[in-house]
This record gives C-alpha cells, structure tokens and sequence, in this order.
C-alpha cells in the first residue's frame, strides 16, 4: 500500500451503512455497527463517511437512527436518505424533504433489491438537486432509461453495477458509465481489479468515487485498492473524495470536515482543496 503521505487531499468514504435493521437474515438486515468502523476509518485516514441505513421494513424510522448518528458526529458523518421506490410511494418528497432539510442529508440511497427506481424517486432528487446512490444488483439496463430521462441527476451505480461480482454485468455497466455524463460509480466491493483499471481508463477518473460499503467490508482493504490505482495525484484525489465533494456542490452543500491526527497526515494537500472551495468547512 502507498503511504499516505503522497494522498493530496481528504480522503472520503462515499459508501457505509449505519444502525440497527429489523431482519436477521444477514449482517445488512440486522446490524451496521459505525463506530467500529469509524475508528478503522480514522486509522486509515479517512476523514469524513457517507452514511445510510441497513436493510429496514421502516425506512423513516432507519432514517432517524442515521440522523442521531450524524448528530453526534457533524464533522466525520454526511447521511442519505434511504428510500424503497415501491413502499414509500406517494411519500418520497417529503420524507426526502425531512432529511435533507431538518438533518442536512445530502443524497438519496436506493436499492434495487427492495425496488426498481421510479420516476418518483428521480423527481425528487432532480426537484432538490441530490445525488442517487442506487445499487441495481446486477440490472445495469435501466441506467440507460433513468440516466437518459434525467440528465440533470447524477447517479452513483455502486461496485462497478454488481456486488456479486457479476462479470457480465460489470462488464456491460463500463460502457454506460462512459457514455452518460451523469452516471458515476463506486470502488466498494469490487473484486475485479483491472475493471475499475478500465473505469477510470475509459470513462475517466472524475467518474469513480472511493467507497468501503462499511461496516461489513474493512475501509482499509477498499481504501488499498484506490491507491493501488496507477493515477496520477490529481485524478486519485478526485476518486478518494473530489469527486464527491463535486456532486455535493451541485446543491451548494457544505460538509465538515473533522481536523484530528489522521486528517493532518495529509493536511497539507487537504487545506489547498479546502481553500479552493469556500463551500467546505474546516471545523474542529
Ligand atoms: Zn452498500
């Protein structure tokens, strides 16, 4: 692994689960233990988590437990709110609405294992300007459609399209993510080297953002994996957090970012971005 020193810039997690779910029939329906995984993050330099629920029957409620986390901890947590297309239908605006502007929630998280994305869903976060991390499973050819319909979202597609590591699918999901300007994707989960080596090649390093999907994947063995990428300093600063700070802004969002020893191992690099940016704010 590269040390840390040659990262210019705060390194951000745009993937993680947080709180309690109410299944048991897996780890991502029972439990997403963050404080734990926040001080593996610390370790490795990780400033600053994008937090959302676990699997829930109740997303209003998962919701909640992710604001209080966030509540406790502004500078290291940013929370999205996790919506299910089909059961919260008739309700996504203002549940959305709620999060983002009572508990500064900055996106939208769907998974297509609970539903296939509506026009809903996307009319909400084209209405308040949010970024959609929404994990297809596998299903990369709708991104063709909501990628199209809405121009002016940008979507997140995480794990190169498919957590199971389905070749084909990840394979089929490199073209979208070049040919659509609004289709981004994350590093969490994958397993395929040289497919995120052909992400950043073909569709360009500003389309790849660093992601652990924690608590249940290290963000250290994710982190190793972007740094592992031969990119030049820049472009791996733009996967290891610019690139999210640049779908942030799209709502002229602010994120603080918490200035403790494991930010300081690379602050130099960080306080040229932050200074660049007015929006960001440095916080103690
Ligand atoms: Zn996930």
């Amino acid at each position: 692994m590269r040390p840390l020193t040659e990262v210019s810039g705060p390194i951000i997690d745009c993937h993680c689960h947080a709180g309690t779910g109410d299944g048991l029939t897996g780890p991502w329906d029972t439990t997403a233990p963050i404080v734990e995984h926040q001080a593996r993050a610390k370790a490795c330099g990780i400033v600053h988590t994008v937090i959302f629920a676990a699997f829930n029957s109740d997303y209003a409620a998962a919701n909640a437990q992710v604001a209080d986390l966030v509540r406790q901890a502004p500078d290291r947590l940013t929370g999205f709110v996790f919506v299910h297309p089909a059961r919260d239908r008739g309700r996504v605006l203002p549940m959305v609405r709620h999060f983002v502007e009572r508990e500064r929630f900055r996106g939208i998280k769907v998974h297509r294992h609970d539903a296939p994305i509506t026009r809903e869903v996307c009319d909400v976060a084209r209405e308040l300007r949010l970024p959609v991390l929404y994990d297809v499973t596998g299903e990369v050819a709708q991104i063709e459609l909501f990628a199209t319909e809405y121009p002016t979202v940008n979507f997140i597609i995480p794990h190169l399209g498919s957590f199971a590591d389905d070749w084909r699918a990840q394979v089929a999901f490199l073209g979208f993510l070049s040919r659509h300007t609004n289709v981004y994707t994350d590093t969490s989960g994958v397993r395929r080297f040289d497919l995120l080596l052909q992400a950043v090649r073909e569709a360009g390093a500003h389309k790849v953002l660093f992601g652990s999907d924690g608590p249940w994947l290290h963000p250290a063995v994710e982190l190793a994996k972007v740094l592992a990428l031969p990119l030049s300093p820049q472009d791996k600063q733009l996967v290891l957090g610019g690139n999210l700070l640049r779908l942030l802004r799209a709502r002229r969002q602010t994120i603080a970012i918490g200035h403790d020893s494991a930010a300081r191992t690379h602050a130099r690099g960080s306080t040229r971005l932050l200074t660049r940016a007015p929006e960001l704010k440095r916080t103690r």
